[in-house]
């Protein structure tokens, strides 16, 4: 079977009117999600996710490179109908809930009874089905983010592609959409998933890339990226706090660190102290911790988001050059790409 979604060497370049200036916003970008898997697509403000997930969605071309989204080249109508799509800011017209997610389920082909079942089962899942018939004018931030969510659903989709989909939640909502994200996949559903909620992350995701001025920088599974290989924590109980110069006392058990070669012998140290050992386990660093380690802006580059460089200093992930395209501004004709050369 093929990958659930397939980004192949993707560099996107943005050009704008009058100034030719080039932002390239991914770098030969490569990802693979496979299929019944949960994955975190993370990375700071203007790493590239959103362009990602809009190549992938077919609302703009690469400027060089492949992608498959359910077998299928990015942009394929009929796959679309198997995709739910949420935006990171989703623009609804003013109608009741209602009538919105029947009109995105009318989009995916579906119509009478199955629509009604469909819309019904939609607004259900995130739990808006007592304000179904409420104008969408009257909703809060996160009731429209749940609408969105809805609208993602209604077609039952294979693959959920989610940018930002628990920003504006409160806590209570951010559990439920979290089980109904590890239900989906207990169908065999894949969900990409975009967010800067770490925690979330954590909780949810099988497989995680962390993406950094258009480049995947680290990607896998999180206990292969979370766990340190040289650390150990162990916690003991029935010892002095001064056995071990580090430990960390917490009721009637110390918590203390040592290097995996020191291990064995914390280990009889304590037995031979009299004391127990209550588990040892290696040490886990946060996803925050290595987000922000790999994240981190270069020394002295520019910064990110805003600024430019000329093409001809720029390094292999450093993406602001100028160009010069006699055209319209890319972002109002995203499927026409112009020359990705001219950059
Ligand atoms: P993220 O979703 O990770 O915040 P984006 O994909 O939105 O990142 O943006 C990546 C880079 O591309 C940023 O530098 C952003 O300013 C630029 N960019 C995004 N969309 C456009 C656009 N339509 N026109 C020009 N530049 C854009």
């Amino acid at each position: 079977m093929p990958p659930a979604l397939q980004f192949e060497g993707i560099t996107k370049e943005y050009r704008s009117w009058p100034r030719g200036k080039c932002v390239r916003a991914l770098q030969q970008f490569s990802l693979s999600v496979q299929n019944g898997e949960i994955f975190g697509f993370l990375g700071p403000n203007g790493a590239g996710k959103s362009t990602a997930i809009h190549l992938a969605a077919g609302f703009m071309r690469p400027s060089s490179g492949i992608g498959h989204m359910l077998g299928k080249p990015f942009g394929d109508a009929a796959t679309r109908r198997r995709v739910g799509f949420l935006a990171e800011n989703v623009a609804l017209y003013h109608r009741t809930a209602e009538v919105a997610i029947r009109f995105y389920g009318g989009l995916n082909g579906l119509h009478g009874a199955p629509l009604d079942r469909a819309t019904r089962a939609a607004l259900e899942a995130v739990d808006l089905q007592s304000e179904s018939g409420r104008n969408l004018a009257q909703f809060s931030r996160g009731m429209l983010q749940r609408v969105g969510l809805a609208q993602a659903l209604v077609n039952d989709p294979d693959l959920l592609i989610l940018d930002e989909p628990t920003s504006a939640l409160d806590p209570a909502a951010r559990v439920a959409i979290r089980e109904l994200l590890l239900k989906y996949r207990s169908q065999g559903k894949t969900i990409f998933l975009s967010s800067h909620l770490l925690s979330e992350v954590e909780l949810v995701c099988d497989r995680v890339a962390i993406l950094s001025r258009g480049c995947v920088v680290r990607t896998g599974t999180l206990s292969s990226m979370l766990e340190t290989t040289d650390q150990i924590e162990v916690i003991a109980q029935g010892i002095s706090p001064t056995l071990f110069a580090n430990s960390i006392v917490e009721a009637d058990r110390m918590r203390f660190t040592v290097s995996k070669s020191q291990q064995r012998e914390a280990i009889e140290r304590v037995w031979t102290a009299g004391g127990e050992v209550v588990s040892v386990n290696p040490v886990r660093r946060s996803l925050e911790d290595l987000f922000l380690e790999l994240t981190a802006p270069e020394p002295n580059s520019a910064e990110w988001a805003g600024k430019t460089s000329r093409a001809s200093s720029a390094g292999p992930c450093s993406f602001y050059c100028f160009g010069f395209w006699a055209g319209p501004r890319l972002e109002s004709s995203p499927i026409r790409d112009p020359d990705p050369t001219t950059c």
